[in-house]
This record gives structure tokens, sequence and C-alpha cells, in this order.
């Protein structure tokens, strides 16, 4: 097959437009590339790449602003942070002591926030399909609260909490069939999507849960989607779980919480995304007159901008009018631009190469796979063998997406603070991948 033809993207933002919305990265004149005041050719000469590196002071930041602005409306809200856009202890540690709760999808992620020092009391539990294990470690531990997204649901857990003798506190998942307006593959909250009770069966299925023993209905909860860039989807759910809220009360029936999911979506690119100050404005004028307090689960926005996934150059393969950089990074570390089309900046480290002349290049793994492509077209200054790049925005759903295809360990992870910086996890041993496997004696012979 030939090779495409080059994309040009001279509408991408500059290098200058892209450090401007990042205020934890800065290029320093001699050291090139800094994350807060750590030289990243400092980490990939001490760390080796690939590499994971998370600012601290961007994740603190980001979750300081999204509470501030909830204050500054007026709003009694709890942030629960989504586990699984990053689910490092680390990460959930720094979140703990900021005072977040967290939402979690399954056993695993429960044990993580529990490890990370997240109290049971501030968990909330989502997912459609939760196992009857999952259930009890939750109930045994008292979480705040499941979100229940299903009537089959339902019954199984007022039947476990029948058994173990506790109360479920829960929240109805409801689907508000809204279109989130994101790519297919996260958008949540549409009738066809897996996730939810249809909005028309929730009244009667509230009336339910208050009857059914070992379950306390606290309230309903809903989450619309990922990487949501608009408030319009979010005014059209939130309007629609007024509404019900309402109609539950003219039944008779109490709601005490309202969960409105996570989902703001970031600027990877240019887009113009939510602010949490307006973000704070739509849920206040949808759901503030209820009275009640919300719940919030960001997982991206808190994390996202945060990370860069380090990289270094393998080799440069010109090809026709156009070249390949080829990374020591691939789809197995960053599935999401071949899982979504996701759109990455790239940034070189050298202090130099800010001021090289730019070029076109497709950046490329070295996996076996033409969707090992990071992206194509993208303007960069010359790049050669051993030199150093970075991948913007790769602190959420990255690292955590990873997998070991082509027999790659999983890359080391960084977490940098101030002038600081801690391996937080090491690089996987190649031995490791192989190291619970074993050969049985049919093979063998
Ligand atoms: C994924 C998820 C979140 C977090 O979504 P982000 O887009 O990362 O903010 C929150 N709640 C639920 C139920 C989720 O599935």
């Amino acid at each position: 097959m030939a090779a495409p033809a080059p994309i040009l993207s001279a509408d991408d933002p500059s290098f200058a437009d892209l450090l401007a919305a990042r205020p934890h990265l800065s290029v320093h004149p001699f050291d090139g590339l800094m994350m807060e005041d750590v030289p990243l050719a400092r980490v990939a000469a001490e760390v080796d790449t690939p590499s994971w590196v998370y600012s601290a002071r961007a994740m603190r930041d980001a979750y300081r602003r999204f509470a501030a602005a909830f204050a500054d409306a007026g709003l009694d809200a709890s942030i629960h942070y989504a586990m699984k856009a990053n689910d490092h202890l680390a990460v959930a540690s720094l979140f703990a002591r900021e005072g977040a709760g967290a939402d979690v999808v399954s056993e695993g992620e429960l044990l993580r926030a529990l490890a990370a020092g997240i109290p049971a009391g501030r968990i909330v539990f989502s997912g459609v399909g939760k196992s009857v294990a999952a259930l009890r470690l939750a109930l045994g531990h008292g979480i705040m609260q499941l979100n229940v997204e299903s009537a089959e649901e339902l019954e199984i857990i007022s039947a476990v909490a029948v058994e173990m003798g506790r109360t479920a506190t829960i929240a109805l998942r409801i689907n508000p069939d809204v279109d989130a307006g994101t790519h297919a593959k996260i958008t949540t909250g549409k009738a066809e999507n897996k996730f939810g009770i249809p909005f028309a069966d929730a009244a009667a299925l509230y009336a339910r849960a208050a009857s059914l023993p070992g379950i306390d209905p606290a309230g309903i909860a809903l989450h619309i989607g990922s990487q949501i860039t608009a408030l319009a989807p979010y005014r059209a759910a939130y309007a629609r779980a007024a509404e019900l809220v309402r109609h539950l009360r003219a039944q008779g029936l109490t709601v005490r919480r309202v969960d409105g999911g996570g989902g703001i979506g970031i600027a990877y690119r240019d887009e113009l995304s939510i602010t949490p100050a307006a973000f704070a404005g739509a849920v206040e004028a949808t759901l503030g007159a209820l009275g009640v307090p919300v719940m919030f689960e960001p997982g991206r926005s808190l994390v996202g901008p945060a990370g860069v996934l380090l990289a270094s150059v393998v080799l440069t393969k010109p090809s026709g009018n156009h070249r390949f950089v080829i990374l020591d990074a691939a789809m197995n570390d960053l599935v999401r631009p071949s899982m979504y089309d996701a759109w990455h900046g790239i940034l070189p480290v050298a202090a130099s190469a800010f001021h090289g002349p730019l070029a076109p290049a497709d950046v490329v793994g070295p996996v076996c796979e033409t969707g090992d492509t990071f992206t194509r077209g993208r303007e960069l200054p010359p790049l050669g063998p051993g030199d150093r790049v970075v991948l913007l925005d790769t602190g959420a759903y990255g690292a955590v997406m990873s997998s070991t295809y082509n027999a790659r360990p999983l890359a080391a992870e960084v977490m940098v603070d101030g002038s600081d910086y801690a391996v937080i996890r090491p690089r996987q041993a190649v031995e490791a991948l192989w190291a619970h496997e074993t050969v049985p004696g049919f093979v063998t012979g």
C-alpha cells in the first residue's frame, strides 16, 4: 500500500500556544522543556523513556479550581475523583489530601481508593455490571453510595444487603437520553447506550427502591459521557434530572442528593472547553433550586492536562515528501490516538528544537500495527535518534489503558512537585511479562 499523503496541519496550535495553555510547562533557555522546576531532559536521562510524568501542582490546581467554582456558585458540592482516569496511588492520595472522595467502577478501584486513604464514606460505586463480590466489599466497607444502573441490579443489591444485615445507600443512575456531542465511544447518556435506567422507568423504580429491604434510596445520578466541551448537554441533562426530582417529591418520595457525574472536557488541541465556573453556573441554574447537595465525579479534567508521555526518537525515516519520526513510545503505552482518533500536542524537549525550522512529520511507535500512529503531518523541528519529545495531556486515560502488546513492558511513572520529582512506579522489568506463565508438561513432553 502506498504511504498516505501527509495531512498538513497548518491550523495546529504553535508551540507557544501549547505552552501558554499549560502553565506547569515552560522552556528554559538552557535546560529546555521543564515541568514545574524540573527539566524533562533530566527525567529522561535518569529514568529513561518512555515515561509518564505528572505535575502534582497541575493536579492540585485543577482540583482547587473545581472546588472553588462550586463554592463561589453557592453550591453544597462534593467531588469524587473518577479513579479510572488515573488510578495510581500517588494521584489518588494527592486528591485524598485535598479532601476528595472517589468514584470507582470495580472492586480493584474500590480497593485502590481505600489504599490511597480515601474514606469509604466518600466513595461512590458506578458501573453497569458490579459483581456480587464487589457489592459485598462495598457494603462491608459502608461506602457512601452505590449508583444503580438497572432494575435487575437493584434487586441483587437488596438481596446482598439483606444477607449481610446491611443497608445499601443507593442512587438511581438515570439515562437522560441527551446527546453529549462527544466521541461515540465515550458518550453514555443516549437511550441506546448501555448505561443507566431509562428516564421513563426511573420514577417507578425509585418507588420500588424505597419499598425494598436493605435499600436506602438517597437520590439520583447521571453521567452523560466524557470529553464534553459544551454546556448545553449538561444543561439539558440536569434539567431532566431536576424534573425527575420534582416528580419524585410530588409522589411523596425523598431525594437527598443528586450526583451529576463527570465528563468535563479539556482542550487537547484548541477546543473551547468548559470552565469550572461556567459549569458550576449551569449546575446552579438547573439543580440549585432543589436545595440538595450535589456530587461530581471528574476524572479527565483533574489529571489529563497534568501529564505528559516522555519519549525518545528511535530514528527518523524519510518517506517521499515527508518523514516518519519513530518513537520508543507506542500505542500499547498511549492508546487514545488509535482508539479515539485523539489529537495530542507534541513538544520537543531540547531548548534549541523550539527554534528549529518546522516540517511535517508522521509520529509513530514501533508496534507492528499501522494504527500505531500518534499523528500525521505534524509540523515539528528536525528530530534525530535520541532526541526527546513529549505527548501532552496524557495524565488521564494514559497509563491506565496501557498494555504490554508486542512484549513491551509498562513504562515508568514519575511525579513532579516543584523542583522535586519521584519515580512513582519503576519501569516494568521485561522478565515480569512472563514471570507468572507456566508451560505444562504436555507441551514440553
Ligand atoms: C468515566 C466516568 C467518570 C469520569 O469521566 P471524565 O470524563 O474522566 O471526567 C465519572 N463518572 C462515571 C460514572 C464514569 O463512568
